[in-house]
Parts: C-alpha cells; structure tokens; sequence
C-alpha cells in the first residue's frame, strides 16, 4: 500500500523548524511494508490545505495529514480536513470533559477555544493522545483512510505508535505478516557490527536486518516478512542466537524502548545496590539520566557535581596531592572520585568523571579526553580513557562520557 504525508505548518514551509515527524511516520510505515511515496508541507492556510487534502484524498488509500491541532487561530487543519472530506466535527463529550477537568486541576484559566481539541472528524473514530490535549482522527470512506495528527513530536510520536500503527498493522496484517524484533547495542562501530553481524546470518534465509543509530545506542532490527507468527519467531530467535553469540559484550537489551539506563537501573536493584557519582565534565548529567528512569529512587540516594579542583578536595577529600601529581584529568583523580563519592553517600558503586569537555584543552590534554572510575565495594576500583570524537562538539563528549560510564556499569553489573 502507498501512503501520503502531509506536513501542516507555515514555520515547516519557511525552514524554521526541521520536519521531524514525517520521516518518523515513514519508518515506522515502512516495517508495515507501506510506502510514504508522496510527501508534502504546506503552510497554515485553510484554502490551500483543502486543496492539497482533497488531491491526496481522492489519489490515495492512506493519508495522513499532521499539524495545527491546538486551539489557536492558525490551527485550522481539522477543519479544512473535515471541509475537503466533505464531513463535520464531533465532540468527544468524555474527552472534552478531561480536559476542564485538567485545566481546573492545574488552577488554569481555560480558554472557549479549548473545545477544539475535543473534536475529531465526525463518522470517524477519535485517537487518543497520551502527553498533549489534541486528539487525533482516524476517517475511513471506500477503502481510503485519513489519520489527523498532532504536530508537537512529543505529542506525534506516541500517537503514531500507540494508536495507528496498531490499527495500521491489522489493516495490513490481512495482507502481508511482519514481524520483527529489534536488538540494542553499545561501544561497537555501526559498520563493524553490521559486518559481524552479516558474517554469522549468512545462512540465514528469510531474515533483513536493518540498522539505526540511536543517540545511545545502536538498534538492530530483525524483521521476517509474510510468515505465519511461529515460523517467524522461530528465524528470529535462531538470529538473535547467532548475533548475540558473537556480540555478547555490546549486546544490552531487545525492544525498541529498551534503554541502557533503564537495564542497568534494573540490574542495581535486582542485586539490591546503590548507586553514585561525582561528576566534573558531565556536572550531573549521569545522575540525571539515572533519575530520568522510573523507579530510580530504588537505587540512588544522591551524588556530587565536583567541578573545580577545589570542589574534588573540599567536597569529596579528593588528595590535593593526587591532583597536583596527576592532574584532575587522570586515572588517579578518576578512580579517588569514584571511590570518595561511593564512601562519602555509603552506597555499593560510585562513579567519577572527569575530563576536557572542549572546546580548549585543559593540562595539555585535548577535548574529548575522558576518565572515568567505576567502584564497586569488594572489587578493585577500574578506570577508561576515552578519545571522543570532540570536533562533534561539548554536549556530546558529555553525553558521551555518560553513555561510556552507563557501559562499565552494565558491564561490570552483568559479571
Ligand atoms: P499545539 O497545540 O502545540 O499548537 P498543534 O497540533 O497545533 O499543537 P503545530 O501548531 O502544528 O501543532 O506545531 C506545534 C509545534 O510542534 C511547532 O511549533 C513545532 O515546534 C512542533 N512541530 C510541529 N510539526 C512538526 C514537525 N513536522 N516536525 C517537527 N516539529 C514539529
Ligand atoms: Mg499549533
């Protein structure tokens, strides 16, 4: 089947914001075998909508249309919709309610315009939205489908996942079976794995494996195309056998969701241990990736930015000695932040980072020069070096230190 996106948004048309949801919409559409072939964005008027809307409409059996939902005066797209559709509105009544409901609760004044966000296009189904306001459509006439979304990719993407693609997939799954599973990988360039990987299916038929670079990870996914659920199942697990086999060390999780903080908060609380950290380059960055986790709170109780020198020797006891031996960016520093912060919070594995996140360098040393220690009570406290790519800039050897210090973690956890 072939599909159309139209992107709704004057700042979309003028370059101001880059379109992410349409090639989001696209990928996932693709695992369902289902080309995006036409795509277009087109600015919030209400006369050219209806035209582009009405083209597509008659053209296509799927098309989507995202964008200008909200209750302001230049969301206009469900109405041009329903214009070029030849249909009304409809009020969710129960929906509508949840949302005077939410107002009152968060002590805000509630706009008239509010109901918009309660409608959807009437002799359709409304799709819920998890995060924002806005429901979605979903519009069914003669075989051809017209889905309205939310713009706010916040607000997009769990629509897309949570209520069309499950609809989509039964649509579809009368006519071509996919199933797919995706693998989570670390620490392992994208060209190597994928050569590796190609090396041990080479014997397997009936399985594509695809790739994706993720900011923390690297996806793998594994899809099996037009077999009935348990034949696929079986290729599947036969391929992931054979992957994981040969890539045990960087393999951290299957599912799309899966995050490598979310595994190694797990692994800490199903060992009962607590986690810490003192951070100089990341300045709480891994503390707050912990926190971003639900459930964090089973694992960790608090930790330390030490960015100075002299934050290390007054807040952590770091030897000013150390320091004046070895520099702050060193093994040494690294392993005394770890093992200070983890006596200091009395917990069973503290972390130190400590580097030069750039754009200068800092003792000599380049940016994108990284320690960090990692220990664990009873084991001898371990420290990396790492070179990271500092031309990508300081957010990202930040970022980066965090995801190296999230990998010892798991690593030394799965031990
Ligand atoms: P709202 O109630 O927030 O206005 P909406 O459904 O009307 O929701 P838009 O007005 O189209 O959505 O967009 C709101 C914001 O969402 C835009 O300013 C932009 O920041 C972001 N956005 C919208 N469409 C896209 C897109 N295709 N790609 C990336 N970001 C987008
Ligand atoms: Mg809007």
């Amino acid at each position: 089947m072939d599909a159309e996106i139209i992107s709704v948004g004057t700042e979309i048309v003028l370059g101001q914001i880059v379109n992410t949801n349409a090639p989001f919409l696209a990928r996932q559409l693709a695992t369902l075998g289902i080309t995006a072939d036409r795509q277009l964005a087109i600015p919030d008027r209400r006369d050219l909508m209806v035209k582009a809307i009405r083209v597509a409409w008659r053209r296509s059996p799927l098309v989507f249309v995202c964008g200008g939902l909200g209750p302001t005066a230049d969301d206009v797209t469900l109405a041009a919709v329903a214009e070029a559709v030849g249909t009304g509105l409809t009020i969710d009544q129960d929906h509508w309610r949840w949302i005077q409901g939410t107002f009152a609760q968060r002590h805000k004044p509630m706009m008239p315009e509010n109901i918009q966000q309660a409608k959807y296009l009437a002799g359709g189904q409304p799709l819920a939205n998890a995060v924002g306001l806005a429901l979605g459509s979903w519009y069914e006439q003669d075989d051809h489908r017209l889905i309205v979304l939310p713009g706010p990719p916040r607000e997009f993407t769990p629509m897309v996942t949570q209520e069309v693609m499950p609809r989509l997939t039964k649509l579809v799954g009368r006519q071509v079976q996919i199933t797919s599973r995706t693998l989570n990988f670390f620490g392992r360039p994208e060209s190597q794995l994928m050569d590796e990987i190609a090396a041990v299916t080479a014997n397997l038929d009936g399985v594509t494996i695809t790739s994706y670079v993720q900011p923390d990870a690297i996806q793998v996914r594994m899809t099996v195309r037009d077999q009935p659920r348990a034949i696929a199942d079986q290729l599947l697990d036969a391929a992931q056998a054979a992957i994981i086999k040969r890539e045990s060390p960087f393999f951290f999780g299957v599912g799309d969701d899966c995050r490598l903080a979310k595994v190694v908060v797990d692994q800490l609380r199903d060992r009962g241990w607590r986690v810490t950290a003192a951070e100089s380059l990341t300045g709480g960055m891994f503390q707050s990736t912990i926190c971003s986790v639900p459930g964090a709170s089973n694992v960790f109780d608090g930790g330390l930015v030490t960015y100075a020198a002299r934050a290390k020797e007054q807040l952590l006891g770091i030897d000013h000695q150390v320091i004046a031996e070895h520099g702050v960016v060193s093994a040494q520093t690294a392993a005394q932040m770890a093992e200070k912060s983890r006596d200091k919070l009395g917990v069973d594995v503290g972390l130190g980072f400590t580097g030069v996140a750039g754009p200068d360098s800092l003792e000599g040393q380049p940016a994108g020069t990284v320690w960090v220690g990692l220990a664990i009570a009873g084991r001898p406290t371990t420290t990396k070096l790492l070179h990271l790519g500092a031309y990508r800039g300081r957010q990202a050897v930040r970022r980066q230190s965090v995801q190296a210090g999230l990998q010892m973690l798991y690593q030394a956890l799965s031990k």
